[in-house]
């Protein structure tokens, strides 16, 4: 009953549990097609030995990803955006090229540069024109303030780096910092400011919600952010239903994008749960006071909390089949222009 797959050294512990409650609630309704807007690859080899990063995840190649795909994905074809994995100690230009080498060849996978302050506009420009990547993969660990929580976005994201995106007509993939993530006041005012005036070429991805764990942030974005030209969001990592019911009513679900946030970050048991404002990633298996004694039901791994919570979202906002495609991968495969019919 509660046998265990463990695949490729512990990155996820599949169990009856999943494998069933997939069978019960998501194989019937997540689309045959998937294109993951939100993934990333680990290369151990390019952190810094000194780093809290180095080891702290098995590396993840693209067999990895495919192999993941199978199982928790199950009858289902994948395609990916693989985005630049953000941790301390990284060789950033050393991990652009492993990604490079490892999608090698395959039409249907798009990338995203990790992209920190110190990178030149000479290796990004580089890296886009002739190396292929589509976009910039940014995030507040690079910080030049130096705080790495309540940070703006152009302290990891220059202003040179981002004249430069917008004379590329590039995408980025932004994870907003400040514990109001996309609700804060200052970081509107920055989105505002750069789609409409300063940088109107930008094409920017969202990551979880336009970083909306809870109902809060999206819910006072919102109105503001689905006025805002070159905005598009993706799903990942978001456990909460509340902030897909609100994204679903208001938001365009042309401008909306599937991603896991794999490998390590979906594949825990246990969710990204609110508590009012507050959210933590809890994992079930590291709760010492949880006990089974009144049930026999079982954790499941935080993909399928993230994946029910859209199904019944999307049942919520009466989504049509169509829709949901179109968040799944037809909207992946329009605006990257993927050979995917
Ligand atoms: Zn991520």
């Amino acid at each position: 009953m509660n046998s265990t797959i463990l695949l490729m050294n512990n990155l996820i512990k599949y169990r009856n549990a999943d494998k069933e409650f997939w069978y019960d609630e998501l194989e019937d309704w997540v689309p045959k097609k998937i294109y993951d807007c939100h993934v990333h690859m680990i290369n151990n080899d390019l952190i810094d030995d000194s780093s809290i990063h180095k080891n702290r995840f098995p590396n993840t190649p693209l067999d990895a990803l495919k192999n993941w795909y199978k199982l928790v994905l199950p009858n289902r074809e994948v395609n990916s955006l693989i985005l630049g994995k953000p941790m301390f100690g990284t060789d950033v230009n050393a991990h652009n090229k492993y990604i490079l080498k490892e999608i090698k060849d395959n039409n249907l996978i798009r990338a995203h540069r990790l992209t920190t302050p110190l990178d030149s506009l000479t290796d990004i420009e580089r890296d886009i024109k002739e190396h292929g990547f589509q976009g910039l993969k940014v995030y507040r660990y690079f910080s030049s303030s130096g705080d790495i929580n309540e940070c703006n976005i152009e302290d990891y994201l220059t202003h040179e780096q981002m004249e430069l995106a917008n004379d590329l007509g590039i995408w980025i993939t932004l994870h907003m910092a400040k514990q109001d993530g996309c609700g804060d006041k200052e970081n509107l005012k920055n989105l505002e400011e750069f789609t409409t005036k300063k940088y109107p070429k930008i094409k920017w991805i969202l990551a979880h919600v336009a970083r909306s764990f809870t109902y809060r942030p999206i819910e006072k974005a919102i109105d503001t952010l689905k006025n805002l030209p070159n905005i598009w969001y993706d799903l990942s990592a978001v456990t909460d239903v509340r902030p897909f019911i609100t994204l679903f009513k208001n938001e365009d679900h042309k401008r909306i994008f599937y991603g896991t946030d794999g490998i390590e970050s979906a594949s825990f048991h246990g969710a990204y749960t609110a508590y009012g404002h507050f959210h933590y990633q809890i994992e079930t298996d590291k709760v010492e006071s949880l006990n089974f004694s009144h049930t026999s039901n079982r954790p499941i791994i935080s993909l399928y909390e993230q994946l029910i919570s859209i199904k019944q979202a999307s049942i919520i906002c009466e989504m049509n089949n169509t829709q949901i495609e179109d968040i799944f991968w037809r909207n992946a495969v329009r605006e990257f222009n993927i050979p995917w019919g």
